[in-house]
């Protein structure tokens, strides 16, 4: 699933590519079991000068001069490519003589969606040690669930959330509130980096989850990943376990001689 890197990673290649030109045109793919784009987000776009290209959390937002806004969503498996083909086209705009498409084979994304309610990022100031460990104090959910739930942090999925983790020496099934002070300190600054890693490698682009960039490129996060997809650790060379214990429906890994 594209977390905030590879979203970010996304939003780049755009606003360098398009920040300024028109949507000459949009047309709906295989709308087959879709819900397709609402008219007013068509409206937007259709016609409409791009100001920007903006981010918040997983979500990409394209901003139309004097008209407003429309939220892209990648979902699970959401794609965004300068041309290309597939099976899977739900959406596409031609911005100059370029097509601009949008497939999703698994169906979660979503064209013209409201944003909802998310909790800062970790690179936001706002996401304070107190403001993580206000959090995780009074909760007995998971701590892994708990960085994931996007109204909460926004950014972190699965890959980072692993990794954040792993880099605290935290395992993932842990109550929130079973967290020491120094513990909730070190991950407030290990769900930053990870991020800024992943940003500055461009995403990652693992087996399972072949994210690739609008021009078809791959991250290189993967090759700076410990746990996520791993068999032995990238730090200490033991066994990963717990690969296929579950936590908010997601497999997740941890090193249970780095984590505790
Ligand atoms: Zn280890």
């Amino acid at each position: 699933m594209p977390e905030l890197p590879e979203v970010e990673t996304v939003r780049r290649v755009l606003q360098e590519r398009y920040a300024g030109k028109v949507i000459t045109a949009v047309a709906l793919g295989k709308p087959t079991f879709y819900r397709a784009p609402p008219l007013a987000a068509i409206k937007i776009l259709t016609g409409g000068s791009i100001a920007s290209f903006k981010r918040r959390g997983k979500y990409l937002i394209v901003v139309i001069e004097g008209r407003g806004e429309v939220i892209f969503h990648l979902g699970m498996s959401g794609r965004i490519t300068v041309g290309g083909e597939s099976p899977h086209v739900r959406f596409q705009m031609w911005i100059g003589t370029e097509a601009v498409r949008f497939h999703d084979s698994r169906r979660f994304g979503r064209v013209g969606c409201p944003l909802p309610a998310l909790g800062p990022e970790p690179m936001d100031p706002e996401f304070t040690s107190d403001y993580l460990w206000g959090i995780l104090r009074k909760r007995t959910a998971p701590v892994k669930a708990l960085i994931m739930d996007q109204k909460l942090v926004a950014g972190l999925g699965n890959i980072y959330a692993t990794e954040a983790l792993h880099a605290a020496g935290i395992r993932p099934g842990r109550a929130g509130k079973s967290l020491r002070r120094a513990e909730v300190d070190k991950l407030t600054e290990t769900c930053r980096d990870i991020l800024v890693r992943g940003v500055d490698a461009g995403g990652a682009t693992l087996d399972d989850e072949a994210f690739l960039d609008p021009l078809g490129r791959p991250g290189r996060m993967q090759m700076g990943v410990m746990v996520y997809g791993r068999k032995t650790c990238g730090t200490c060379g033991g066994a990963v376990i717990g690969t296929r214990k579950s936590i908010g429906g997601r497999a997740s890994a941890y090193c249970p001689s780095c984590q505790r």
